[in-house]
């Protein structure tokens, strides 16, 4: 398992560029997919530490790309925190409930982001500004 790196599923150009450059910023490495299918293919060939999986996406929505994830022995043990904008109440339960390891809420806080990755990652750079 890849301790340094973090796969982000995000259809957004915009929303994938400003994760990408945080967690570069901060000393990770990323992989990209913009659709469930591409995020299926990088975390089985390569384990990142955490998936951070958007829910909206055009094939498949999060919620069955995490299924998905979780049904494949090669994917089941990684991390995926759930992306989302739908910030209902009852939202962070139902995520809960399906099975994602947390949750959070676009915009996404980047100082929040840091601190979850952080956990799944243990570290990255801690000589670099955070956001
Ligand atoms: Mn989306």
């Amino acid at each position: 398992m890849a301790r340094d790196q973090v796969l982000v599923v995000e259809d957004n150009a915009r929303n994938m560029r400003l994760l990408r450059d945080v967690l570069q910023a901060t000393g990770y490495r990323t992989l990209e997919a913009s659709t469930g299918g591409q995020a299926l293919t990088l975390a089985a060939e390569h384990r990142p530490a955490v998936v951070l999986m958007d829910v909206r996406l055009p094939d498949m929505d999060g919620m069955e790309a995490l299924r998905r994830l979780k049904m494949d022995e090669r994917t089941a043990s990684i991390p995926v925190l759930a992306v989302t904008a739908q910030a209902m109440k009852g939202d962070r339960e139902r995520f809960t409930e399906a099975g994602f390891d947390g949750y959070l809420s676009k915009p996404v806080d980047l100082d929040e982001l840091l601190a979850v990755v952080q956990i799944y990652c243990g570290g990255g750079r801690q000589d670099m500004p955070s956001a």
